[in-house]
């Protein structure tokens, strides 16, 4: 171009050869200096000639030395990506044209190494008067540092850095596609599975969570050859995964997709040379039900998961429009259930426990009741779990301890059961409430009720949840005097090595170990050897033993005859009222 430039003045007449040479040796010298100062590659085509110049920056770019690069535009055009080159033509074409004012460019180059750069072009044409492009000179800049930082950024924005899977965001994106594909096509349908792996936070708590990441990311290896090409999955944090089945035929596509998935996460895992085994519970919701949001496709996918989990974990199951029907309900049970309190519709029930020594009952247990104006009443089974989904079961817990407080001092003043025990169910949710103990000691202060005559009953999940939390917690709880229970016990951990480590008064036998005692009299039955086991425990450990729902006579004897100290349940009386509880203390009826 420096040639074409000199040539171009307009003083080229008047001198002669000797001194045009010089100017033109002294341009061309001063050009070789920028171009060779220039970061940037330079390159210059003459199009009448379709011969192009490139500067040594230029070839070096591309890794080439001076005279490994000829002077043809396919020196440039023949390395550009396919992916890019159509694109570069048709702006290249624009600008000689005359259609854009400049031409730019961003695409990828062959280097000589064999791998891409990215580069940017930029150029401008020389025209002559009738607008018609003679020449084409521009730059070449190396931008690959830049894109690979912008990609790196595009994929965190998108992927999980984990298991470098999709993550929610991008995979409400393609949810989003595909809706739109099924409003377009009556006959395209979808699929979105939602999976938890079961009792992913065990594994994390016991052996790490370098173990647990490392669960994870194999997990995801697995999800991805049990999938077709076209679908896609996510990992949307913590250990739930969703996959979008792209295209099914009918609804058993995608519940033949979670089975292959779960046998596939069902063979054990090689984690740090330890074998772990896992199980994972599948939610599906399919495009069928009529979606407008890739949100709602993900929440009912997430709600049958939670179904598939309740039924027992290991399962999939399919999101319909009774679970649909489920979560309004759910929804509608909470907002009557935060009324209920102040309604007064919440009152408790008493439920006798006897001292199998002397057959006389020696304390209560409360429990919670609900008559709603709306459905009659509600079965704690039901309300409970609202209760401590929505953290209501915390001012409800409070109201149900205050409340049986009271009226068991009232007892207290009235009758010959002075040293009567209060017990009283705690949630697994209350367990992790920070200030439970201040709560518990303010109201043991309001109502005057001993502390030593109070008994709290927990579940073993709920100490297990959430181990080291329970085990202050608890200790706090000893402090103020209160006596402490496991519920349903058998039910939970097999592990019993807690037992020593928390401050526990008394095990309370789960009610489906005692309802088959007796039945044939098997008293060498599975479960009257579990019962006969658990109260050899209790003694050995020092721990009362309770138990629970006792129908029969038959169990009653059984369970004297096992050294059992304690037992509750229809046979000796129903939950009754606070007035028919305070008669049945009265009459100081013995067993
Ligand atoms: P739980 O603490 O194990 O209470 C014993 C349950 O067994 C009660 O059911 C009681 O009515 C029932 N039961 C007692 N004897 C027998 C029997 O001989 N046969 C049979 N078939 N059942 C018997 P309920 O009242 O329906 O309570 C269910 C669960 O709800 C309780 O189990 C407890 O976990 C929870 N719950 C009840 N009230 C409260 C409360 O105030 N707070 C909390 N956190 N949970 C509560
Ligand atoms: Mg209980
Ligand atoms: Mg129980």
């Amino acid at each position: 171009m420096h040639e074409q430039s000199a040539l171009a003045g307009p003083t080229t007449g008047a001198l002669d050869s000797v001194e045009l040479r010089r100017l033109l040796d002294a341009e061309r010298r001063r050009y070789e200096l920028v171009e060779s100062a220039a970061n940037d590659g330079l390159w210059h085509w003459d199009i009448a000639h379709d011969r192009v110049h490139f500067s040594p920056r230029w070839k070096e770019l591309l890794g080439y030395a001076e005279h490994e690069i000829d002077e043809n535009i396919n020196e440039w055009l023949d390395r550009v990506h396919p992916d890019d080159r159509e694109r570069v033509l048709s702006a290249l074409r624009a600008h000689i044209e005359g259609l854009t004012s400049h031409f730019e460019n961003e695409h990828r180059v062959m280097h000589e190494t064999g791998v891409y750069r990215w580069v940017v072009c930029r150029g401008i044409a020389g025209r002559d008067e009738q607008g018609k492009a003679l020449e084409f000179g521009g730059s070449l800049t190396d931008v690959t540092h830049r894109k690979v930082a912008e990609e790196q950024l595009a994929h965190r924005a998108f992927y999980d850095p984990l298991t470098n899977l999709p993550n929610r965001a991008l995979f409400l994106d393609r949810l989003r596609h595909a809706l739109r594909r099924a409003t377009r096509r009556k006959d395209f349908a979808f699929a979105v599975l939602f999976l938890d792996i079961d009792r992913f936070k065990v594994i994390n708590d016991s052996l790490g969570h370098m173990a647990g990441d490392r669960l994870l990311v194999m997990v995801a290896r697995r999800l991805e050859v049990s999938l077709r090409p076209g679908d896609s999955v996510a990992r949307l944090g913590g250990d739930e995964f969703t996959v979008l089945l792209d295209d099914i035929k009918d609804i058993s596509d995608a519940t033949t997709v979670a089975e292959r998935i779960q046998k596939e996460l069902s063979a054990p895992f090689d984690i740090g040379g330890q074998e772990i085994f896992t199980s994972s519970s599948i939610g599906i919701a399919c495009s069928t039900t009529g979606y407008q949001r890739p949100e709602d496709v993900l929440r009912d996918a997430d709600t049958a998961m939670y179904r598939a989990k309740a039924r027992g974990r290991a399962r999939h199951a399919l999101f319909d429009t009774a679970m649909h029907a489920h979560v309004l309900r759910q929804l509608q049970l909470e907002a009557e259930l935060r009324r209920a309190v102040e309604r007064g519709e919440m009152f408790v029930q008493y439920q006798p426990i006897v001292a199998l020594g002397e057959g006389r009952v020696s304390g209560v247990e409360a429990l919670a009741r609900w008559r709603s104006t709306e459905r009659g009443l509600v079965d704690p089974g039901e309300f409970i779990p609202v209760a401590e989904e929505t953290g209501l079961i915390q001012p409800l817990g409070r109201w149900v301890l205050r409340e049986a407080c009271i009226e068991a001092m009232q007892w207290r003043s009235q009758s010959s059961a002075g040293a009567c025990t209060l017990s009283v169910n705690l949630s697994s949710k209350q367990l992790s409430q920070p200030d439970l103990a201040n709560v518990i000691d303010e109201v043991l202060r309001e109502t005057e009720l001993p502390a030593e005559h109070l008994q709290l009953e927990i579940t073993e999940s709920a100490i297990l949840d959430h181990p080291e939390a329970a085990a202050s917690t608890l200790r706090r709880l000893k402090q103020l005097g209160v006596r402490l229970s496991i519920d349903d016990f058998g039910t939970g951990y097999s592990s019993l090595s807690y037992l020593q480590r928390f401050p526990i008064d008394a095990l309370k036998i789960d009610r489906s170990f005692v309802q088959h005692l007796g039945v044939d009299r098997a008293i060498d039955g599975d479960d009257a050897r579990i019962v006969r086991a658990i109260v050899m425990i209790g003694r050995n450990l020092g721990k009362q033993v309770i138990a629970e729902g006792v129908e029969t006579a038959d169990q009653l004897a059984l369970l004297r005859d096992v050294g059992c100290d304690f037992a509750q349940g229809y046979f000796f009386a129903k939950p009754l009222d606070g007035a028919a509880c305070r008669n049945l203390l009265l009459v100081a009826r013995r067993w």
